[in-house]
């Protein structure tokens, strides 16, 4: 165990679950009487600050990616949140708002699919209006080519679009919803011409599945300035049945890449970047690696994730999140909010991916749909 001990990282301690533990240093640094947060550089018990925001606007999706929403578990009788349980437009801009005021500067749109929220331009509108945030969102890229124009008009500043294979039999088997890789290069081609570009493109690499594919993925977008970005299969929820076998390690994706593409790496462009970036050596541009099951970069990790109905989870790999949504809906002021914002971040000490084992990967946890990716 090392100097930097924290025993909110763990998730039991005797019978007391992590969550619980958090909840009560919550409720004794929200207290009435307890120091208000007065401004300046706020941080985490890890001494991490909060930079990055993401921000899920729905639980629903028109896929079953089969390491997202398996359709045995997501099925017909599946129970989506209702309606008036998610936050409004109105009340997702209020409380990114008081995010901006505490430091964030980055806010990322996802889901589910968040493209299936009717009229999401009308929220990116709202949220193009903070100062000095970049503004991103992730999507299927299923619907983006009929919304692409509307969401740069708005004010998107940048896409990322998910695609795990080119080969149409490998991406419909993967999406499980029969959708054809042509449908997303149309759709990449439609958002860059919006002037989206660079798109930023995800690959899950799930080893016998669509491994196979990495060097393929590479090559089509080398000298089209995207930039793709491989992805660990990730033990993310409880339902995806993820097995550490199934993992291809970062390390090996650059390796079989290299032998074809000499490559070398680069610096990330900010402090608390997810993906590990190269460069090609004969300068057709750039990918991503993100590994976050071989190397942890809980470290640096700056995040922090608002679900569909305003709760605040403080890591992807949580048994549970903080009501903002009750105090939103209860007339609290900014200041409130913000107190209680605060107070949750310097109680966390997530390290979910750094302390990772066979048993954690079993734990109930929530689902990547819910909270956003
Ligand atoms: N529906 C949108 C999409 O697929 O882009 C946004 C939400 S999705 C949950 C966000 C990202 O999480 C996607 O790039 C997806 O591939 C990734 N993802 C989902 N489940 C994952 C897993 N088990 N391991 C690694 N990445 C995963
Ligand atoms: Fe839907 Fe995205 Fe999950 Fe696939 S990864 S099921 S597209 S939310
Ligand atoms: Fe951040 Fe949790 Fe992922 Fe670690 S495991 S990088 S703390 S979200």
């Amino acid at each position: 165990m090392g100097s930097d001990y924290n025993p909110l990282c763990y998730d039991r301690i005797g019978s007391i679950s992590k969550d619980t533990m958090q909840s009560k240093v919550i409720s004794i640094l929200t207290a009435p009487g307890a120091p208000r947060y007065e401004g300046g550089e706020f941080a985490d018990t890890l001494g991490r600050p909060l930079r990055d925001l993401r921000i899920s606007v729905t639980d629903r999706c028109n896929f079953r990616c089969v390491y997202c929403m398996p359709r045995d578990v997501f099925g017909p009788d599946h129970a989506f949140l209702p309606h008036d349980e998610l936050l409004s437009f109105e009340e997702i801009a209020r409380v990114a708002a008081v995010f901006a005021g505490l430091g964030v500067k980055k806010i990322r749109l996802t889901g589910g699919e968040p493209l299936v929220r009717r009229d999401l331009h009308r929220l990116v509108g709202l949220l193009a209006q903070l100062p000095g945030i970049d503004l991103t969102l992730t999507t299927n890229g299923s619907l983006l080519a009929k919304h692409a124009k509307a969401l740069k008009d708005a004010g998107l500043q940048r896409i990322t679009v998910s695609l795990d294979s080119l080969d149409d039999k490998t991406f419909r088997a993967m999406n499980d919803a029969q959708y054809p890789v042509a449908r997303v290069l149309d759709a990449i081609d439609v958002a860059a011409a919006a002037g989206l570009a660079p798109v930023k493109i995800n690959m899950v690499v799930k080893r016998g599945v669509n491994d196979h594919q990495v060097v393929d993925m590479a090559r089509h977008w080398r000298r089209t300035g995207h930039i793709v970005r491989f992805i660990e299969y990730m033990d993310v929820g409880s339902t995806n049945g993820w097995q550490m076998s199934e993992v291809v390690p970062a390390a090996e994706v650059v390796r079989r890449i290299g032998e074809h593409y000499p490559l070398e790496t680069i610096d990330p462009a900010y402090p608390g970047e997810v993906a590990e970036r190269w460069r090609y050596q004969d300068g057709a541009g750039e990918i991503g690696v993100i590994s976050s099951v071989t190397q942890a970069f809980c470290r640096d990790c700056n995040r922090a994730r608002l679900s569909t109905e305003g709760r605040l989870f403080t890591c992807l790999f949580a048994e549970g999140g903080h009501d903002l949504k009750t105090p939103l809906r209860g007339g609290a002021s900014d200041a409130a909010l913000r107190d209680q914002i605060v107070a949750i971040w310097r109680a966390r000490g997530d390290r979910y991916s750094e302390i990772r084992t066979a048993e954690t990967a079993k734990l109930r946890k929530v689902e990547m749909s819910y909270i956003g990716g």
